[in-house]
């Protein structure tokens, strides 16, 4: 985190930080005494509730306000997803200083809106990819293990969504073909956590990094974030926009929808090797679900399952895949997987 003031000081002498309450009330004291230390002028814009296109419209309102010359945005998925915002329409370079490794929003441009009852409403993006993310392995290390386990489960997809976006031809997150580098950068993020994760959980919520954390840490933020981002996306993220639909799963954390949605992938690719069967085997090892009951997934309607592989569908990366699919094969994957 100490070098939080010297990145602020290489793009400006002013920064607005962007942050909820919870994490101010953590870190806002030490983040002002290293702006403090280095010379830069801080406001603070506190977070609040469900990142909705009005909160950001306001949040965006008291930015203008101030001339700050850097966004610096501290937290989980959701503040970093405002600073987002907030850099986009005050056209000012952004810093994210991730406070938890819960999903792989830290590196990437796009961020996500959501509607009142916390659907998926759009995904947005940033002209230009944040200017550098800070990250204090010791602060990620404090932060709930089941943030760590909802990191994990975003980042263990990212080999097979870009493997699939490249063999379709498919588009990145630049809207150019998924990349060789990318794939490489996933492929090393899976491997990393298939070596690393089990050992990396149980420094989880110890506050005490070791070397196995600090390696997933890397796969959970850098790979993960790379690898998607030029790797490109494809049905288990899709699904992040349908799986909201099912009753009970709107809440669970983006990651762990993403670690379902992976094994439903693995099931529609009808893969040759063992694949589905490796991944759910570490799954039941690590703890993360298995299942839609896992999380959450209660009495679903004929309905309702149609609307979530309708809605999975129309999300631009499930064109990202080896074949098109229909609503009927992916009701029947989902159930499956119920
Ligand atoms: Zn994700």
């Amino acid at each position: 985190m100490q070098t939080l003031g010297e990145h602020i000081r290489m793009l400006g002498h002013s920064a607005t930080l962007v942050i909820d309450s919870f994490v101010h009330d953590q870190y806002g004291e030490h983040i002002a005494a290293i702006c403090a230390k280095h010379e830069v002028a801080l406001t603070v814009l506190l977070v609040q509730g469900d990142l909705t296109p009005e909160s950001i419209a306001a949040l965006c309102e008291q930015a203008l306000q101030s001339k700050a010359e850097v966004i610096v945005a501290a937290g989980g998925g959701k503040s970093l997803d405002a600073g987002k915002g907030v850099a986009k329409a005050t056209g000012r370079p952004l810093i994210t200083v991730p406070t938890v490794a819960s999903n792989d929003a830290p590196t990437s441009k796009n961020y996500v809106l959501y509607d009142a009852h916390h659907r998926l409403l759009a995904v947005e993006h940033m002209r230009m990819n944040p200017a550098a993310v800070v990250v204090d392995t010791s602060i990620i290390a404090a932060a709930p293990r089941h943030f760590f386990l909802a990191g994990i489960g975003d980042a263990i997809s990212k080999k097979f969504e870009a493997e699939q976006c490249f063999a379709s031809v498919g588009r990145n997150m630049y809207d150019g073909q998924s990349t060789l580098t990318a794939r490489a950068i996933a492929q090393a993020c899976l491997e990393t956590l298939l070596a690393d994760g089990e050992t990396a959980l149980q420094a989880a919520g110890t506050g005490e990094p070791t070397p196995a954390f600090e390696r997933s840490v890397e796969a959970m933020i850098l790979m993960s974030g790379l690898g998607f981002e030029s790797g490109g996306l494809s049905i288990a993220h899709a699904l992040t926009r349908g799986l909201p639909h099912i009753p009970g799963v709107a809440t669970a954390l983006h990651g762990l929808q993403v670690a379902v949605g992976l094994l439903i992938q693995l099931d529609l690719e009808e893969r040759s090797d063992n694949s589905l069967d490796t991944v759910r085997a570490w799954y039941g090892r690590m703890g993360l679900p298995t299942r839609l009951r896992d999380i959450g997934a209660q009495a679903t309607s004929d309905e309702q399952w149609r609307t979530a592989a309708r809605l999975t569908l129309e999300a631009r990366h499930a064109a990202n895949f080896k074949c098109q699919l229909d609503v009927d094969t992916l009701v029947s994957a989902l159930q499956r997987h119920s």
